[in-house]
């Protein structure tokens, strides 16, 4: 940062500069990234251009084998060293992180830790052995096993709203499973998205070439799933261009992870403590701005007690305060852009015009949108059929516990529910009943664990999953071999 005296994040290394074989220049040329909360310049970043991903993945092939080869114990260690390198740099790391993505504190906090644990998770699954003996079959004498291998290069394509996170969770569990990556970050973050892991691992010893960020745009995104020298590659963004990503890798039978968009109710039930599900409800729909996959995106209450909710709500959301939380002490800072607060703000405006009740909030200033509460959403409005990625409390009143499934249902996304309320068995019952990848009773909808597979139905994903027991199953594939002593004679 400027003015700072060289340290970890020095960016007189990174400036300008993409990371492929070290830091140099991209062709595309750089590019200014700017602070969502008042378009101030951060830092300048170099761009990729197809030529340059082409390349990097070139690269990449030919470093992966004598990855995959090395011992795991070697492989671990290096992730955990990585793991080390963010925390302890933590400190100099998170002011960036606030300032190019505008999080609050705790947020860039929550990236670097979630980082961290994703690193020290992957370590400890590429410790495993996977490989199975199997029963022979025919009689033949072969002993036979089952060998996960690498793919090779995968590449990675994140998002804007948890960029570490997003990205590190894929870029872990390919190299941990002895694959070379390719990372495209997006490029309104590509420092924390790129910059910041290319220099943990730098400093924790990843070998040269297995690791290759490209900041750039759809261009270089497109090119990735085109490229020859790249088997897999893993998604993380909106249904819209997840889309795009799965019908290119489909034309190019490339393996292809698709983690997506999220449109996460939350049921209150009737016996629950109103108070407690209001602050869960805040935390879930108001969190970075609400600019998370699963973000609460439909409070669903009993037409009893939705009063009592609304009042919890609306309290809270009128003393959030909404700022730079580079330079002040903020509850919600800005959106990414300017554009996405006009979009949210019209996805308030057509609730209202169809009859919904705006209680706190839905006007925006700039990039700041303020905490906002709407009630009586329906099915037809756009508030309740879309995702929307900013910081509004959607409350729909149901009838019945059916009534509550149908509305959570109707949903085309399935990543995250959450049930909260007194009588645990009845709230699970319930939430099993939702078509959805992660189930929470009695908590809210933004958890996730380094150790559980993450991933949705519908239209949150292709059905793949990342972290936990989906790290093998999706960054390798098996082999099966069999051998035997020696080659009998067939009848041709
Ligand atoms: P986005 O889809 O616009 O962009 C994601 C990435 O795709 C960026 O790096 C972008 O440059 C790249 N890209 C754009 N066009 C491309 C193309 N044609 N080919 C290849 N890559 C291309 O998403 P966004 O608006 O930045 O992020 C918000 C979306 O991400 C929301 O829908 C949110 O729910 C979703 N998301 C999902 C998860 C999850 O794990 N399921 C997590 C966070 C965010």
């Amino acid at each position: 940062m400027d003015g700072a005296q060289f340290s970890f994040f020095d960016d007189g290394t990174w400036s300008g500069k993409i990371y492929t074989g070290g830091w140099v220049d991209g062709s595309g040329g750089a590019d200014e990234v700017t602070a969502p909360a008042d378009g101030a310049h951060v830092a300048s970043i170099g761009r990729a251009t197809p030529a340059d991903l082409g390349a990097a993945a070139k690269a990449a092939r030919a470093a992966q084998p004598a990855w995959e080869a090395t011992a795991p114990a070697d492989r671990a260690a290096i992730l955990n060293k990585a793991a080390e390198i963010l925390e302890a740099n933590a400190g100099e790391l998170i002011p960036w992180i606030i300032r190019e993505t505008g999080s609050i504190p705790p947020k860039a906090g929550i990236e670097i830790e979630h980082s961290a644990g994703f690193l020290r998770a992957a370590a400890e699954a590429a410790q495993e052995n996977q490989t199975q003996t199997l029963a022979s079959v025919d009689g033949r004498g072969a002993s036979e096993e089952l060998i996960r291998v690498a793919h090779g290069v995968v590449g990675v394509i994140s998002p804007f709203n948890f960029p570490l996170i997003l990205s590190i969770r894929a870029i872990a569990a390919a190299l941990a499973t002895g694959n070379a990556v390719v990372h495209k970050p997006d490029p309104r973050t590509p420092i924390t998205g790129g910059v910041m892991i290319a220099r943990a691992f730098e400093d924790a010893g990843l070998p040269s070439g297995l690791l290759h960020i490209v900041p750039g745009g759809a261009d270089v995104g497109a090119a990735m799933c085109e490229d020859p020298n790249i088997a897999m590659v893993s998604f993380t963004g909106s249904p819209e261009v997840g889309a795009k990503v799965g019908e290119a890798c489909g034309r190019n039978l490339k393996k292809v992870q698709l983690e997506l968009g999220g449109k996460n109710a939350l049921i209150v039930m009737d016996d629950a403590d109103i108070d407690v599900a209001a602050s869960n409800a805040a935390w879930g729909a108001w969190l970075h701005q609400g600019q998370i996959c699963m973000a609460t995106g439909l409070i669903l209450v009993p037409s009893a007690t939705a009063g009592q909710l609304i009042e919890a709500l609306g309290t809270k959301a009128s003393h959030l305060p909404v700022g730079d939380p580079a330079k002040e002490e903020c509850a919600l800072g800005p959106l990414i852009v300017e554009a996405e607060a006009k979009r949210v703000e019209g996805i308030v405006e057509d609730a209202v015009a169809k009859g919904a009740t705006l209680h706190v909030g839905g006007k925006p200033n700039g990039t700041l949108f303020p905490a906002t509460v709407l009630s009586g959403v329906k099915p037809g409005m756009r508030a309740f059929d879309e995702e929307i990625f900013g910081p509004v409390a959607v409350i729909a009143e149901y009838d019945n516990e059916d009534h509550a499934v149908e509305l959570a249902n109707m949903s085309d996304f399935g990543l995250v529910a959450s049930v909260i309320g007194t009588d645990v068995r009845r709230a699970r019952d319930l939430g099993m009943r939702l078509r959805v990848g992660h189930l929470h009773i009695n908590d809210q909808t933004v958890t996730a664990s380094p150790l559980a597979p993450f991933g949705g139905r519908g239209r949150s994903g292709n059905g793949c999953r990342i972290s936990g027991p989906a790290l093998w199953e999706e960054f390798t594939q098996w082999v099966w071999v069999t051998t035997k002593p020696a080659a009998t004679p067939y009848p041709f």
